[in-house]
């Protein structure tokens, strides 16, 4: 196990087995039991928050693990465990609740048989099952710290030209721990400082490190969520109560732009959690202006006047969204470059690097919440890795490379499939989002039609886990251009009928 002193990898056959990860979100915890089941031992996660499931208000989103994404929760064992404590998607039912009160409540169809069922669980409930799981099984192997952050990455010349890595941590106290792993993980976000560091030792020959970005209609969307009691009353009579796995959509009063506003909230099992809505809105709405827990008060008794919301949100809590800075949906993202090796020893005249740095998660891709694949295209890469390192026997100089060009034609198409699947889903430009619907509706009908020639649009298509991200986009872009002919052809058809009654 690595120390709190500088370690060095030398002696040991399996020298590379020494590892450390930054960062304790799904990736970096999945990771971390991926390689102890591997058989990897001396593995260390730091985590800059204090706990597993700490608790950070607008962190508090729901996740729907798809087949995706339970292809490594089998491969942990870990599947079972994560039925148990979540909502299957078989039994997702939305209530919709109109300004006046009225209420109306639908099972989600059974979109396509074949598909694995998904659970709806709540990200605090995610981590901590991946982290019970390390503590359970796996605490000789792997040593998390907490309340530990990563604040800087050097890479050192040592004889021949061989280069090691050096890693400082600094913990909440001050204290300061130095590490020397052999393979270094980034799973530390969006702002990843590894992945920064790397763009720093790479840039005199590419930039493959630096973050490639491409334009939403989603991305720069500002939220904040609200939480409520669990089972809050859904109206004044305090006859009717929310239900913890029934997912509620409740739509505002207020019509124009700046102040039109719904809360979304998303299924859960446990009917003793607080639930979470969501309200997601251009930068320049008029709830973002809200100073105060009064203010609050006033803007959410007008805009939901179906709700008794002085019952239902505490002072406490107004005062908090009031202060809240909140966050704002990500421009889809992705790094071309997924990992480093270090310069080893000569044998026999070739380098044999053994040491390296991988990147996996949102330190690689990152985009807005739309298509539910944040959490689920993070534990398809450690699936990736796994099979990476299965290939080469764990030889990094091998794996790390085969790694890479397994997975980034993925996460490109998977970014494109982020920028195009399901950006309007918010209502934020009614017309365009009705013309959205039209064209998704459009292809749902074509697909069930003729299913050989239109394949089903984007959002159906990436739940099922059997197509990967790039079929998946080669799919809906031929759907595309047979759609482009057919509007040419119809739009010649009807200027040759134009042009034939004009002449008669
Ligand atoms: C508002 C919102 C809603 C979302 N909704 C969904 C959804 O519905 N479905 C879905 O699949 N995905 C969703 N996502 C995306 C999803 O949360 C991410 O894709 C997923 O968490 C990626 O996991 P990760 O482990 O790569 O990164 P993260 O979850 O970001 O974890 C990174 C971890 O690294 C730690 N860290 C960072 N820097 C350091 C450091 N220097 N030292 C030590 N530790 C460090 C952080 O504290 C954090 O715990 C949403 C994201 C947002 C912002």
């Amino acid at each position: 196990m690595l120390t709190k002193e500088s370690i060095t990898a030398k002696e040991t056959k399996h020298s590379y087995q020494n590892v450390l990860i930054v960062g304790g979100g799904p990736a970096g915890l999945a990771t971390a039991l991926m390689l102890a089941k591997r058989g990897w031992t001396n593995i260390t996660l730091l985590e800059k928050r204090a706990a597993a499931d700490y608790y950070e208000p607008d962190k508090s989103y729901n996740y729907l693990i798809d087949g995706r994404g339970q292809k490594l929760t089998d491969f942990l064992g870990l599947t079972h465990q994560l039925s148990e404590i979540s909502v299957p998607s078989t039994q997702f039912i939305l209530t919709r609740i109109k300004p006046n009160g009225s209420r109306k409540t639908s099972k989600s169809p059974v979109v396509d048989r074949n598909r694995k069922t998904a659970y709806w669980l709540p990200r605090r409930a995610f981590v901590l099952l991946l982290y019970q799981e390390i503590e359970r099984n796996w605490q000789e192997q792997i040593n998390v710290l907490f309340n530990t952050s990563c604040v800087q990455i050097n890479k050192t010349v040592i004889n021949d030209g061989e280069e090691k890595l050096e890693i400082i941590a600094r913990e909440e106290n001050g204290n300061v721990m130095k590490f020397e792993p052999s393979l270094f993980v980034g799973c530390d976000g969006i702002n990843s400082i590894v992945r920064k560091t790397l763009k720093e030792w790479d840039k005199s020959t590419s930039d493959g490190f630096e973050m490639k970005y491409f334009p939403s209609p989603s991305s720069n969307l500002k939220y904040k969520v609200l939480s409520l009691p669990p089972n809050f009353p859904l109206d004044s009579t305090g006859k009717e109560h929310s239900v913890c796995d029934t997912a509620y959509s409740i739509r505002g009063r207020f019509t124009d732009r700046k102040r039109s506003v719904s809360l979304g909230l998303l299924p859960q099992k446990n009917p003793n959690e607080p639930r979470r809505a969501n309200i997601i809105r251009h930068p320049d709405h008029k709830i973002w202006e809200l100073k105060n827990s009064e203010e609050v008060y006033k803007f959410f008794e007008q805009a939901f006047p179906q709700l008794p919301i002085s019952q239902i949100v505490s002072p406490e809590e107004a005062e908090r969204f009031a202060e809240s800075e909140g966050g704002y949906f990500p421009i889809p993202q992705y790094s071309s470059k997924l990992h480093f090796l270090l310069k080893q020893k000569q044998v026999g005249g070739t380098d044999q690097s053994t040491n390296g740095v991988v990147l996996l998660g949102d330190a690689i891709h990152c985009f807005p919440p739309d298509i539910g694949q944040g959490v689920n295209s993070a534990l398809e890469d450690v699936f990736v890795l796994n099979e990476a390192l299965f290939e080469s026997n764990d030889d990094l100089s091998v794996a790390l490379p085969l790694y890479e060009s397994l997975r980034f034609p993925d996460v490109k198409a998977l970014i494109r499939l982020a920028q195009t699947a399901y950006p309007w889903q918010y209502n934020q430009a009614p017309l365009r989002s009705k013309l959205w619907s039209i064209n998704f509706f459009l292809r749902v009908l074509l697909s069930r039609l003729l299913p050989y020639i239109f394949s089903p649009p984007a959002f159906f298509l990436i739940q099922n886990h059997r197509f990967s991200y790039q079929e998946i986009l080669i799919m809906v872009q031929r759907t595309t251009q047979i759609l482009y002919v057919l509007v040419g052809v119809l739009i010649c058809g009807f200027l040759a009928l134009v042009l034939r009654t004009v002449e008669i």
